[in-house]
């Protein structure tokens, strides 16, 4: 019996204000493998088609800046959009360009609006794209925005995920994009008041650390090293949402808080101005008062 034929979905993938490190965070997928994603069926039967991302692709230049335009036009309200990294506004966005257009840089700003209008649904994957991240701390120089600033701000209502995380765990991509090819767009109450999957961003890191016993016997960590709950040296875990500590990170290996780090609070909207600086306590006042109904 013939193989039924695999389905294809078109992925746009932009690079603005980033460090590129969302990408090696999803390149660093063991199951599936990065191989498995960009060249098998992520899923039985379905197979992302990465047409366009510029630390993994072979081509450069006009050509491959072309695929851009085209599957937007080929694919009209069936590819996905992945952006990683802010969108600079300042200068006319002079700040993040991809390709040119009679000899001037195109920048990040126009595509994301083309291609976002367009799309069947956009992920903004880290913390850049979903809430501005590093690139919009303060003084924020390249006036870098969020994927949502300028979805509001142009008026485009392309259904949007926001994967944040600075950078994002590979399985909260991975799974995101699994959960699009397999039901379709999230459903109501999938996302919580930021856009993001509930199912990796649904609990509290303090709610499931291993280091919480300490914590409400009031035993704390004077320094790094120590032992105990790492509250007093600066942890956000109290006011963060994601599944780092039931998840880990390496494939398993550890996770920030694991390996004598506080949690740095990197997934929230946020990161980095508010929850700074890294190594000093929140106030107690911003605690939530966990467990209550
Ligand atoms: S404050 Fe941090 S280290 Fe302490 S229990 Fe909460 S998440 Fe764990
Ligand atoms: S533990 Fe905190 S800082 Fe570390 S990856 Fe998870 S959310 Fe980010």
């Amino acid at each position: 019996m013939a193989k039924p034929k695999t389905q294809e979905y078109p992925v746009l993938w932009l690079q603005g204000g980033a460090c590129t490190g969302c990408s090696v965070s999803v390149l660093n997928s063991v199951s599936p493998s990065a191989k498995n994603i960009l060249i098998d069926e992520i899923i039985p039967g379905k197979h992302i088609n990465v047409r366009f991302h510029t630390t993994v692709m072979g081509g450069t230049g006009d050509s491959v800046v072309a695929e851009l335009e085209q599957t937007r036009e080929e694919a009209k309200g069936a590819y996905l959009l992945v952006v990683e990294g802010s969108v600079p506004l300042g200068a006319d966005g002079v700040y993040a360009v991809i390709g040119e257009r009679d000899d001037e840089g195109i920048p990040m700003l126009s595509w994301v609006k083309s291609l976002g209008q367009d799309a069947l649904a956009v992920i903004a994957v880290g913390t850049c794209a979903a809430f501005g991240g590093i690139p919009a701390g303060a003084p924020n120089p390249t006036e870098s925005a969020s994927v949502q600033q300028v979805f509001s701000a142009e008026g485009i209502d392309t259904p949007l995920i926001n994967v944040s995380g600075c950078a994002p765990h590979p399985a909260w991509f991975v799974g995101t994009v699994a959960s699009l090819l397999i039901q379709g767009l999230p459903m109501e109450g999938e996302l919580d008041e930021f856009r993001r999957p509930r199912a990796f961003y649904g609990q509290l890191i303090h709610e499931n650390c291993p280091r919480r016993a300490y914590f409400d016997e009031g035993k704390f960590a004077k320094k790094l090293s120590d032992p105990y709950c790492l509250y007093e040296v600066g942890c956000k875990g109290p006011v963060t949402h994601a599944d780092c500590p039931t998840r880990l990170w390496n494939n398993g290996v550890n996770w920030c808080v694991g390996s004598g780090a506080p949690c740095i609070g990197c997934v929230e909207p946020t990161f980095p101005d508010v929850v700074a600086p890294v190594y000093e306590k929140i106030t107690d006042e911003a605690l939530p008062n966990i467990g209550a109904e």
